[in-house]
């Protein structure tokens, strides 16, 4: 029995994680949840889970919750506090890394510090400190299993290979809803518009992401950190079908990959579950049905944001937590209609071009770094509305 904990449980990572939980009841147990929003379905996962504790964001909400649970409630906690709590509970071995942006770098890194084993879906952690989430890693030895689809991929494609012998990572990217769209006709694209994703459902941020491709540059920085490869040896596809999940490609030219459904579920699981697979009852990969897959190169004109993540890639040190930290705030300004599409790529061009790298040795420099780029891109934006 694996107890966990999962950070984030409102969210459609946490509800799939809860779903393969409840679908495997002798092999997982729920010890602690947390949600940003979303009481209700909250209220519904601690009933459901009884995990021996529960913290929400706001101090407001401890008090809602405890009500709607009555005698049901377990310890109810609020704030990062409560967060921090459900991060390192004595109890879980494993902590479910699924909170939205890098809102999840600190209870991230206090879970790894506290000896637990990580299923990391919240990417911008490794974005924001890759190089001191990966030393934390190996110092306290604990692992870390990949959430994201892609690099799920790329570590089922790493299985039994030897490092020295890869040549280069190929990250598959959908392209999103707006894939084939030219770039005058993307000025006028809705939030409604760029939530729509043709293969995957997520949550707001990340779908906005993947419309204008950030996701894959977010992507590209956290394959560097969890598999030690430089940025010239990551690659970024365009395969529409989303069934590819990424490949390895070796130094003799052979290419593994790993393909599927475009289900989290799968990618989670194996997360969970490592080295073990769970039945997971999704419908089977049908080829013949679908006939054709299709790769093409991205288009760095009409997907600004991909070269960007390559440029802070390249320019280390805190310049990634920089890009990550104003993108959060214009994808948010983005979805409120303070800001366009196009304008999104604008914004974080200028905030990285305003910032002065420094390196990355301390958490600290991660967070302010972060601060910065946040504070940076508001009042970009607040000066052009
Ligand atoms: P989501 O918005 O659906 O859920 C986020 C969860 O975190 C919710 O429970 C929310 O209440 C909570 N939360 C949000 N902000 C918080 C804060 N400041 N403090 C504490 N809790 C907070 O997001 P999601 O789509 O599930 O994505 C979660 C993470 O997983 C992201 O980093 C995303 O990039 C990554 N990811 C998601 C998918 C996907 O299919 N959804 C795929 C790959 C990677
Ligand atoms: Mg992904």
């Amino acid at each position: 029995m694996k107890k966990i904990s999962v950070l984030g449980s409102t969210g459609s990572i946490g509800v799939s994680t809860l779903d393969i939980a409840a679908a495997h009841p002798d092999q997982f147990q729920i010890v602690a949840l947390t949600a940003g929003a979303n009481l209700h379905l909250l209220a519904e996962q601690v009933r459901r889970f009884r995990p021996s504790v529960v913290a929400v964001l706001r101090k407001e909400d401890e008090v809602s919750l405890r009500d709607m649970l009555g005698a049901a409630a377990p310890e109810v906690l609020s704030g990062l506090e409560g967060l921090m709590a459900c991060a390192v509970h004595d109890e879980a071995q494993m902590v479910v890394s699924a909170i939205v942006g890098a809102a999840g770098l600190v209870p991230t890194m206090a879970a790894i510090e506290s000896g637990k084993d990580i299923a990391l879906a919240n990417k911008e952690t490794l974005v924001t400190a890759g190089a001191l989430v990966m030393e934390a890693v190996q110092r306290k030895g604990v692992k870390l299993y990949p959430v994201d689809s892609e690099h799920s991929a790329i570590f089922q494609s790493l299985e039994g290979h030897r490092k020295a012998d890869v040549r280069r990572l190929i990250l598959t990217a959908s392209g999103g809803p707006f894939r084939d769209k030219a770039l005058a006709e993307l000025k006028q694209v809705s939030p409604a518009d760029a939530l729509a994703h043709p293969n995957w459902s997520m949550g707001k941020k990340i779908s906005i992401d993947s419309a204008t491709m950030m996701n894959k540059g977010l992507e590209v920085i956290e394959a560097r950190w969890l598999f030690d490869l430089p940025a010239d040896r990551i690659d970024v596809h365009i395969h529409p079908q989303s069934i590819v999940h990424s490949m390895v490609e070796y130094v003799d030219g052979s290419v593994i990959a790993q393909l599927g459904i475009p289900d989290m579920k799968t990618p989670i699981a194996y997360a969970l579950s490592y080295p073990e697979r769970l039945p997971l009852n999704l419908p089977a990969l049908d080829l013949c049905a679908l006939g054709s897959l299709s790769f093409s190169k991205p288009d760095n004109q009409r997907f600004a944001c991909l070269e960007l993540a390559y440029e802070a890639l390249r320019a280390e040190g805190t310049a990634p937590a920089v890009l990550n930290a104003a993108n959060e705030v214009a994808v948010e300004a983005f979805l409120n209609r303070e800001l366009g599409f196009l304008a999104i790529p604008d914004i974080l061009r200028r905030v990285l071009d305003a910032h002065r790298h420094g390196a990355l040795t301390h958490i600290d420099e991660a967070l302010r770094a972060d601060r910065w780029g946040r504070q940076a891109a508001r009042r970009l934006i607040d000066a052009a509305l």
